[in-house]
């Protein structure tokens, strides 16, 4: 491990500022002010260690931070990913003090995913300090948004590419290859309005959703057992929103239902409306008052990488060989921003350190785990960007 010196203390002093910094993602709370103070912090970190680094302003408080080490040539490049948003606070006791007790560091954002930025910032400060020339780019990205839009790593394709990209979630130090999707549909059934008295006049949406309830429920019924992952476990949809109707003593003449969908790999947008459209079909084919729409309102795709990638078995290796042992290959259920990178043909692993709480009252990172998680990117981006003056 003679290749290996990572600071410890760089990342524990890192990771607490970053913590005491609130970029709670406005998306999910009005009163959370974004990312632009803790890129302007990342950016600094990286100019101190003499690492150039760019802000790219998205929207106002809304920032990406691109920073890269320009490879000697002939390696593949890599992307070590972050992001920098985190979600609210309510209910938590001083969510920004990244308080250290024993292994743990609190906050918000400790786990989710400020460690992983800390030991991403700790890679450059060691492969900079040791002037390690790689042959490969290696480019260190921070996005916005990843808890709400994604505007960060969707403008962050539109610019830059790399061959392959590791993103830093949470991942109790396993190997995670794979996670759901989600969508999210709006399906609208159309009444007509008539006094409540006139029952030949009217047609009732409210009742038309009706039908169309029980279907989705026989499918969400189905779903989970005809449709999983071994990874991932299974695909699920259920209807977290409902409103139809004007007022008493009128037909309702519009009922609206969103309908969530989470997808496994291998799942379509085309499948997955497609299934719903034929549920309006068939309900149309058997009353002709019938009358909904559909429209899709968000779509996350779901994401998996080859378990023989390159990327996949640099990161094995190196895990491996740090810890002693091989890490577990897992999936995750919920979305998230390695589908963007997977999409625009970018090779992606999650890989990221240990710890709680994550989006709840009380959250933590494991110190440790964030140290080991250093070491594994460093000896990861020199097997696999290679390293200028060996083999
Ligand atoms: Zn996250």
């Amino acid at each position: 491990m003679s290749d290996i010196k990572i600071d410890d203390l760089f990342i524990k002093n890192t990771l607490q500022k970053l913590v005491q910094i609130n970029s709670v993602n406005p998306g999910l709370d009005p009163d959370g002010p974004g990312e632009e103070e803790i890129g302007v912090y990342i950016c600094d970190t990286l100019n101190d260690l003499n690492v150039p680094c760019e802000i790219e302003t998205l929207s106002p408080g809304r920032v990406n931070v691109t920073a890269g080490l320009k490879g000697t040539g002939g390696g593949p490049s890599l992307m070590l990913n972050a992001h920098t948003d985190t979600v609210g606070v309510t209910g938590m006791d001083d969510p920004f003090s990244g308080r250290i007790e024993g292994n743990r560091l609190y906050g918000r954002g400790s786990y989710d995913m400020k460690g992983s930025i800390a030991a991403i910032l700790a890679v450059a400060k060691a492969l900079k300090e040791h002037d390690i020339q790689l042959k490969g780019d290696l480019l260190f990205t921070f996005v916005a948004d990843e808890e709400y839009e994604s505007i960060g790593a969707q403008a962050l394709v539109k610019n830059l590419t790399a061959d392959a990209a590791i993103v830093t979630e949470p991942t109790g130090l396993n190997l995670c290859l794979a996670h759901r999707g989600f969508g999210v549909f709006k399906l609208t059934t159309e009444g007509k309005t008539a006094h409540g008295g006139r029952h030949e006049q009217g047609i009732d949406a409210n009742l038309m959703m009706g039908g169309v309830l029980s279907e989705l429920n026989f499918l969400a019924q189905r779903l989970p057992k005809e449709t999983s992952h071994p990874l991932c476990g299974q695909a699920s949809l259920h209807v977290p929103l409902i409103s139809g109707g004007r007022s008493l003593f009128v037909y309702s003449n519009s009922c609206k239902i969103h309908i969530e969908r989470r997808t496994i790999p291998g799942e379509t947008k085309e499948q997955v409306t497609e299934k719903f459209q034929s549920v309006i079909d068939r309900l149309s084919r058997e009353n002709p008052d019938f009358r909904a729409t559909l429209e899709s309102e968000i779509w996350r795709s779901p994401y998996e990488v080859d378990a023989e990638s390159s990327i996949v078995v640099a990161t094995k290796n190196a895990a491996s060989s740090i810890l002693g042992k091989a890490p577990d290959i897992i999936g995750h259920t919920w979305w998230e921003d390695s589908a963007i990178f997977g999409d625009a043909g970018i090779e992606t692993v999650i890989f990221g350190p240990s710890g709680g709480g994550i989006h709840e009252d009380v959250e933590w990172v494991e110190l440790d785990s964030v140290y080991r998680l250093a070491e594994i990117l460093h000896r990861t981006v020199i097997d696999f960007c290679g390293k200028r003056g060996q083999a």
